[in-house]
């Protein structure tokens, strides 16, 4: 039988292998390094962590990514079981020994009867015979296999930074502030004139606003990211450097909107926010991509009235990332709709993180493991984190089609991305406070994920 060539011994790569193999599929895994190194890479080893050593919580109740962590064990992960084998001590983190773990991963991996390692960098699409592929080659796929894909997925299909603005909880923003209206009251394709919340700011909190933005600390990048500014999508902070009046006649402007509850004064400016999922559960700060460090923009961003409060599916950034419109150009099944022969899976198909590129490396393994036995695999359900991830990168997202960018950008994984689910307060307890309904709605989003993937697994 034909074998599966995976691209990238990676993490998702690893995985992916890993899965397809333990199956009874042939695999041929092609790593590049060490012939040829990324930037950030510094081993030869398969699965190479290459910044932090932490897969961040391990709650699998109270956290979407510790809940990641218990889908995938209990899928027989090679990359979980490997991290649980080397775990450091980190509080409620997952945190591994980076040298111990890759090479337990390499040698899994090496020793497997099902699968070979060749060494050495895919330059192009692969050769025709080759007709069940995982392309798992992460955010520094080499500029060869890149401009490839480019070529054929189209110059707007893959990008090689991302800018992103920051991600809101729904249920953290102040609707007895904002308001919901699109700008003119416009209502683009599907739109129903009010797609926006809108955050009103007065002349004093617009000047604060800008005077913490132009203080707040930066990220500083290494020399090799070289990540460049793109008109019309500017961080936030440097239209602020531009000049006090920039982002007011920018992201800011604020006109063409009335707030319902004070319609006789104009807000000085208006900070918009777009719904960023199908489940209304997510919102994107527009025009808000920042290279501002995490720990300031929380505090910084909770000075606009209406989001004091405000808890942040994502934080913004700007980074060297090679990734598809995965939304526009990929299959439920992870396949690419212009070569069926390709499937892709971790950070390259749009997700963010370590453990979420593991995720989409096992699905998309067990997928062409499937698919060589003559069956098709469907995606775990959409109640399940692995499935909450493939529906954003996949379908889940709305487009903006009155925005000239496109406003797909990676994720992590996070419990804005499930369908809600109801809870009712416990018999006996008097008072029941937010925090604490945040907490049962997390636990019951995660008893409900591992109970739905039962029948998938
Ligand atoms: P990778 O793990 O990068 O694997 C891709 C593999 O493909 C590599 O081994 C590469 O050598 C190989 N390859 C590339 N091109 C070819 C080719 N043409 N032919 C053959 N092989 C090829 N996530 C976190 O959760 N925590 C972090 O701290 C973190 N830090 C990051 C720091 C940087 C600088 C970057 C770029 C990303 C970081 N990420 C982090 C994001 C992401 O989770 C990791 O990059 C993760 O390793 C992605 O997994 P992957 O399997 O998709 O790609």
């Amino acid at each position: 039988t034909q074998p599966i060539h995976i691209i990238g011994g990676g993490l998702a790569g690893s995985e992916a292998a890993w899965q397809a193999a333990q199956t009874g599929a042939k695999v041929i895994l092609h790593e590049m390094r060490p012939e040829q190194q990324t930037p950030a890479h510094i081993t030869e080893g398969l699965a190479e962590l290459v910044c932090s050593n932490s897969f961040r919580s391990d709650d699998h109740e109270h956290n979407a990514v510790g809940l990641l962590h218990e889908e995938m064990r209990r899928c027989g992960s090679l990359i979980m079981q490997m991290a649980d084998r080397h775990k450091l001590p980190a509080g409620g983190a997952l945190a591994v020994d980076r040298v111990g773990f890759s090479e337990g991963v390499t040698a899994a991996i090496g020793s497997h009867p099902n699968i070979t390692v060749e060494r050495g960098e895919v330059t192009g699409l692969p050769p025709a015979d080759w007709q069940n592929v995982i392309i798992a080659t992460g955010p520094l796929t080499s500029p060869a296999l890149a401009e490839a894909i480019q070529r054929l997925t189209g110059e707007d299909a893959l990008a090689f930074f991302d800018a992103i603005a920051p991600i809101i909880h729904g249920e953290s923003i102040n609707r007895d502030i904002v308001w919901a209206q699109s700008r003119y009251d416009k209502a683009g394709p599907g739109g129903t004139g009010a797609d926006y919340l809108n955050c009103p700011m007065n002349e004093q909190q617009y000047n604060d606003f800008v005077d913490a933005l132009l203080v707040g600390e930066k990220h500083v990048y290494h020399e090799w990211e070289n990540v460049p500014y793109f008109d019309g999508c500017l961080p936030v902070e440097v239209m602020a450097e531009r000049g006090r009046e920039t982002l007011r006649h920018g992201p800011l402007k604020p006109v063409g909107l009335t707030n319902p509850r004070d319609p006789e004064h104009k807000p000085y400016a208006i900070v918009q926010l777009r719904q960023d999922n199908a489940l209304g559960t997510l919102w994107n700060m527009v025009g808000f991509q920042t290279k501002l460090k995490y720990r300031k923009q929380a505090d910084i961003f909770r000075m606009i009235p209406g989001l004091e409060d405000a808890q942040f599916a994502r934080l913004g950034g700007l980074h060297h990332n090679t990734f598809l419109n995965s939304p526009k150009v990929l299959g439920r099944d992870l396949r690419l709709k212009a070569d069926p022969r390709l499937r892709f899976a971790g950070q390259i198909t749009g997700v963010e993180g370590y453990v979420e590129s593991t995720a989409i490396g096992l699905i998309a393994g067990r997928m062409a493991a499937a698919q060589l036995r003559g069956v098709e695999l469907l995606a775990p359900p959409a109640t399940t984190a692995m499935g909450a991830l493939i529906n954003h990168i996949t379908g889940g997202h709305i487009e903006d089609e009155g925005q000239k960018l496109r406003s797909f950008q990676p994720m992590n994984v996070n419990f804005g991305l499930f369908p809600p689910v109801a809870v009712t307060k416990p018999e006996g307890v008097k008072r029941w406070r937010g925090p604490e309904k945040a907490m049962a709605k997390k636990k019951a989003t995660s008893l409900r994920a591992l109970e739905d993937l039962k029948a998938w697994v």
